[in-house]
């Protein structure tokens, strides 16, 4: 068993086996050639940016897409080499940086590019854009109206390059219906045709996010957006249901969830019957009840909805919240479970023995997603590296 002594309150551990088994996974699942981009946006969903980054280049990730500058520059700060795509906005005073760092940007709006071919012609240095297509996602992208003024802009910059187009899916994992993705795939296409009638062989195209990288090869192109399932996690039932039915497979194991978050019990008590528990003494006991009280808390990312709903995991056994979860603190009842100790390890997401609790239950007992559990884990809490090979 890997139980690494540490001194902390509550810590994330990460499997480096099943990071490594997710990756090489994805890597089969896409023709040789195909860029495996993975995203490791909001501190890579939760799980840590940096011990993730590690993993990636460990394992053979091609390359990196973020949401923000400053995550770009993280990275570049760290020594990664790679490509890197920002999928958000930039400000404009970030634009030079974006440039000095041969970064590549998602394009989206005209004020970028006027900016751009200015910063790259004074800098002399070219910047690669990915230009973002409007498909029916209204999120972030250009619609076919705007194209034609977008391309005639770009032939007039010198250093600035048009190296890809790509679209982003807008129900492709709530449903088993996937016929949206596919009207969006021809809107894509469509688009494509007039880009590359305007002069553009080299042109890459993603639209891949994890869910169509998992149930549609013909979404991959030349590069994959490789999300929540790079960490093991199922973009959601209905993508998991899909991807059973056609292919035939048994069970989850195909991902394998590469965070556990942990606590250590930090006092043990007796409540007598008929006492309440908590803030707003929404438990009562109805025996008399052993509590464990644990440091972790909603300040930490155990959501405070969760309060009177959730278990966590000790000695392999369930554990129930009782009572409001607190700032830094959370109450379970450990009556039935026998010889628990002050010290002793609490398992609140992953596995311990035979029992597991997954970002999807816990999703579920809150109204959210799993992506929506593990992101919003603090970002300070500590992050190791286990299972090494
Ligand atoms: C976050 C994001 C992804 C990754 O989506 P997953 O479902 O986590 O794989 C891909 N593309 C874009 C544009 C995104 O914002």
């Amino acid at each position: 068993m890997n139980q690494p002594t540490t001194d902390w309150l509550t810590w994330i551990e990460l499997d480096e086996q099943a990071y490594a088994h997710n990756l090489s996974f994805f890597r089969e699942r896409i023709a040789p050639g195909t860029e495996l981009a993975v995203v490791v946006k909001a501190n890579a969903y939760g799980h840590g940016l940096r011990p993730i980054v590690t993993l990636a280049e460990k394992y053979g990730a091609d390359s990196y897409c973020v949401h923000s500058l400053e995550e770009a520059l993280t990275l570049r700060s760290w020594g990664i080499k790679k490509d890197i795509l920002v999928m958000g906005p930039v400000p404009s005073s970030g634009l030079e940086e974006a440039v000095v760092h041969n970064l590549r940007l998602a394009l989206f709006n005209r004020e970028t590019l006027e900016l751009l071919d200015q910063i790259s012609r004074r800098l002399q240095k070219p910047i690669r854009v990915h230009l973002k297509l409007e498909t029916g996602t209204y999120r972030l992208g250009i619609t076919q109206e705007e194209l034609a003024l977008f391309l005639e802009r770009l032939h007039q910059t010198t250093l600035v390059q048009l190296e890809a187009a790509y679209t982003h899916f807008a129900n492709i994992e709530d449903t088993t219906d996937h016929s949206y993705a596919f009207t969006q795939m021809a809107r894509f296409q469509q688009m494509v045709k007039l880009i590359q009638k305007a002069g553009y062989p080299q042109l890459k195209l993603h639209t891949a996010c994890s869910a169509a990288v998992l149930l549609f090869p013909e979404t991959h192109f030349h590069l994959v957006r490789l999300g929540v399932s790079q960490y093991g996690l199922w973009p959601s039932r209905e993508t998991y249901l899909s991807y059973k039915i056609k292919h035939n497979r048994q069970g989850m194991t195909v991902l394998r969830p590469v965070l556990t978050w942990k606590t250590k019990v930090g006092q043990i008590k007796s409540v007598p019957p008929k006492e309440t528990i908590g803030y707003g003494r929404t438990y009562q006991t109805s025996r008399l009840t052993q509590l464990a009280v644990l440091p972790v808390g909603y300040a930490d990312g155990y959501d405070r909805r969760l309060s009177n709903q959730s278990y966590v995991l000790i000695r392999g056994r369930r554990a129930p919240v009782r009572g409001r979860i607190c700032m830094n603190l959370t109450m379970v009842d450990i009556t039935d479970i026998q010889g628990v100790r002050v010290g002793e390890e609490v398992v609140l997401l992953g596995h311990q023995g035979q029992e597991s609790i997954s970002a999807e239950s816990l999703a579920a007992l809150i109204g959210t997603i799993n992506y929506e559990i593990v992101t919003r884990i603090n970002p300070s809490l500590p992050r190791i590296i286990i299972n090494s090979n």
